[in-house]
């Protein structure tokens, strides 16, 4: 008499239909229902963190400032109203019954110079908060129909970053980098569609107003027979970036008529040296954003400009600041790196004369330092000393110091 064959205590399939039969006390499980299994724990861990917000770690505003000290140097303004905004968002976020105060969605608008940390504010709150993050650019972006990527390119980035979790998508962080590129061109005589510009900025209004959004997973046109997946942009924080050049003099034009104006009672002396200070919504809608999408951003906050004294803090004092990168690069094979005083005063000095920036700051200590690091691992030195004869010597022979005759 044959023995029945074993099968799968869920489904019935026999052993020699599934891949995997596991023995349980009293019964069997298929490596088909193991699957189907998970997903169901899975779903169900995700509506449940996506209404009790579990896995968002929720700080309070200053433990968020104290958070970003770590990693973004300066920019107290900034972290501050940052935080704020963050913390406000989240509380919304936690709201579990329709209230009869709907707190709104706190976006924000950073407006700076480039290299002075917007972007790494961003990301790093995001990180912080255990969120999916995305970078966007707002310069490729064009009104749909046109040649670029349409604004709903922005969300598939967001879902990838997730892992394609549309929960976890659905809280996250947006960072659109350049909104000041796609200020209307209202000087502009052109009789053409404004594409890259307002039509943008019209186009953004969707995804900011909380609706829900069809996003193609894979991101652009070339796959035009992808399913598309529903985004509900409702709890998404978006943060914009810019540097609106020239913004200041708009900012200093209006400083001026309301200190000196007809019944001013502005006695505080206007600090000329940085008027971003002064950033108004007003100032950003002069610049050529559009009132409606002014109006999704409660937010605005700047970004100082970079003196030598914060460029210096920079390479040694964040967590992950460059120099204590370098130092464990070297350590790994045994090297105590270490750095003469004046060749970071040195460093600093050539980023602000190639007008590098924070940005720059890398570039050069990898030009100094290359050549140490191609050379050192294969003798047995213990210990490298960076002077600054040879940090001198290094980089006048590098691509950087090239830069400045181009
Ligand atoms: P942007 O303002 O153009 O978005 P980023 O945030 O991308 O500038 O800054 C570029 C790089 O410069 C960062 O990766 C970081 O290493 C460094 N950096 C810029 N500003 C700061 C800052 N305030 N504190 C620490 N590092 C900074």
């Amino acid at each position: 008499m044959s023995k029945k064959e074993t099968s799968c205590s869920f489904c019935g399939r026999p052993r020699s239909q599934v891949g995997l039969l596991i023995a349980g006390l009293s019964g069997h499980i298929c490596d088909h229902c193991i699957a189907q299994a998970r997903m169901i724990v899975d779903e169900d861990q995700t509506t449940k963190t996506s209404t009790q917000g579990a896995p968002v770690n929720v700080l309070k505003p200053q433990d968020i400032k104290e958070r970003l000290d770590e990693y973004v140097i300066g920019q107290d303004d900034a972290k501050k109203t940052l935080s704020v905004a963050v913390y406000n968002h989240y509380k919304r976020l936690h709201q579990t019954k329709i209230e009869e105060v709907e707190i709104e969605k706190s976006n924000v608008i950073l407006v700076g110079r480039t290299g002075t940390g917007k972007t790494l504010l961003a990301k790093t709150i995001a990180k912080m908060l255990n969120v999916p993050f995305c970078i966007a650019d707002a310069t490729v972006l064009t009104e749909a129909g046109y040649v670029g990527e349409d604004v709903e390119s922005i969300l598939s980035r967001l879902l990838q970053a997730a892992d394609y979790n549309v929960q976890a998508a659905q809280h996250g962080i947006v960072f659109i980098d350049e909104i000041d590129k796609i200020a209307r061109k209202s000087d502009n005589p052109s009789i053409t569609r404004d594409v890259s510009g307002e039509g943008v900025q019209q186009a953004l209004l969707k995804l900011l107003e909380g609706s829900t959004v069809n996003v193609p997973p894979q991101g652009g046109r070339k796959h035009p027979e992808q399913k598309m997946i529903a985004i509900d942009t409702k709890n998404i924080l978006f943060i914009c970036g810019g540097a609106f050049d020239g913004i200041e003099r708009i900012i200093a034009s209006r400083v001026n008529r309301q200190t000196i104006g007809f019944g001013s009672h502005v006695t505080e002396k206007v600090d000329e040296d940085n008027f971003l200070k002064y950033i108004t919504p007003t100032d950003v809608k002069s610049y050529g954003l559009i009132p409606e999408l002014i109006g999704r951003f409660p937010v605005l906050t700047y970004l100082e400009p970079l003196d030598a004294k914060s460029l210096k803090r920079i390479i040694t004092e964040p967590k992950n600041a460059i120099i204590k990168q370098y130092i464990r690069l070297f350590e790994i094979d045994g090297i105590r790196l270490t750095f003469d005083a004046n060749v970071l005063d040195f460093i600093v000095e050539k980023a602000i004369e190639f007008k590098l920036g924070a940005r720059g700051l890398r570039s050069i200590c990898e030009a100094i330092l290359t050549d140490a690091m191609y050379e050192l691992p294969s003798k047995n030195e213990k210990e490298f000393r960076v002077d600054l004869e040879y940090a001198k010597a290094q980089f006048s022979k590098s691509k950087v110091a090239r830069l400045k005759v181009a």
